[in-house]
């Protein structure tokens, strides 16, 4: 029998391309596609659907029992800029959605869980350069130290009641199917839109402002392939620091350049500005490597080269 799956926080910008790739992988029906609102049409057409809140313990557990799911990939958070306008709404979902799932493998309800971590569990103190799986953490932002204590908790859960669960430290992510949730980097995905439409894009961070990326095809490959290996190969259990390629916006605007010979980009930093400052520019990926085989295969050439041919189509 297929495995059945459950994707909570389906409809969002990881979720949406995480259900295509499972339903893909496994089987339509084995996969459910799980949010409290309902996604894009295409999403809404390619399988099972149920409207969840991730909050809701019984109401997961309900859906759990129903379908009989194995595992539960959590993709429903509130991301970077806008926890810093609903701090404890924010953490009200970012941390009880995680118990939810938690417990429920405690409780051996379902086997396995992936939860996504961020490189927002870094903060101004960390070492900014090639930084480490290990180092100084000390997030400032609502939502690092969300997905920091997150960490704490994964961790715990596994040594403490066997629970298998999985997690990534995602950087910025650049895709063409959805759209960004209200994340820091989201200019990464706004310039290629404006790029195509104006020709001009004005940056909400400044030029300089180097961060960590990765192109959404190898987040899904990373998420799967970390999911599929060995347990004993996991051996990291609060989240894996991963990377692909590191830019600044006026390195972005180069190579967009590079295909729309006039596209210009100007600078307007908000208050975001002061979120990426709190970030590493480039992450030291070296134990997803050893563990489980990670290799990225976007850089910012093939990503620019990609985004701009689907989303002229
Ligand atoms: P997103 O905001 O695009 O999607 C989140 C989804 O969760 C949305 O569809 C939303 O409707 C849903 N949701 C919100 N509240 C819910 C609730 N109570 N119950 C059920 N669903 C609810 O976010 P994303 O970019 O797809 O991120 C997914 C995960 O990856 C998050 O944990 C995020 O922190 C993490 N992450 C994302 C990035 C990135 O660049 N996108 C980077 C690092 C980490």
């Amino acid at each position: 029998m297929q495995k059945s799956i459950l994707i909570i926080g389906a409809c969002g910008q990881i979720g949406t391309e995480l259900t295509y790739a499972l339903r893909e992988k496994h089987g339509a029906d084995s996969v459910i596609a799980s949010d409290i609102r309902e996604g894009n049409t295409d999403l809404m057409a390619s399988g099972p659907f149920e409207l969840l809140d991730a909050t809701n313990y019984e109401a997961i557990e309900d859906v759990v029992m129903h379908y009989e799911i194995e595992e539960v990939y959590l993709m429903a958070a509130m991301l970077s800029a806008t926890a810093e306008k609903f701090p404890m709404r924010a953490w009200n979902l970012n941390m009880n959605s995680l118990f939810n799932v938690l417990n429920l493998a405690k409780e051996k309800k379902i086997n396995k869980i992936f939860w996504p971590s961020s490189i927002a569990v870094f903060g101004p103190n960390t070492p900014k350069e090639n930084t480490l799986q290990n180092t100084i953490m000390e997030p400032s932002t609502v939502y690092g130290i969300s997905k920091q204590s997150g960490e704490r908790w994964c961790e715990y859960y596994f040594n403490k009641y066997g629970v298998d669960v999985r997690s990534i430290r995602y950087p910025g992510l650049i895709s063409w199917k959805t759209q960004p949730g209200g994340g820091t980097t989201d200019y990464a995905v706004e310039i290629y839109h404006e790029a195509l439409n104006n020709k001009k894009y004005t940056c909400f961070l400044e030029e300089g402002t180097t961060l960590p990326m990765m192109f959404m095809d190898d987040a899904i490959r990373a998420t799967i392939s970390i999911m599929e290996n060995d347990s004993e190969n996991i051996k990291i259990r609060s989240s894996y620091n991963l990377s692909a390629m590191s830019f600044d916006p006026s390195e972005i605007a180069i190579s967009i350049k590079n295909h729309i010979s006039d596209f210009e980009i100007s600078y307007e930093p908000d208050s975001r500005q002061s979120i990426a400052d709190s970030w590493p520019k480039s992450i030291n990926d070296a134990e997803a490597q050893k563990d489980w085989g990670w290799k990225p295969e976007f850089d910012l050439e093939k990503t620019t080269k990609t985004m701009l041919e689907n989303l002229k189509a």
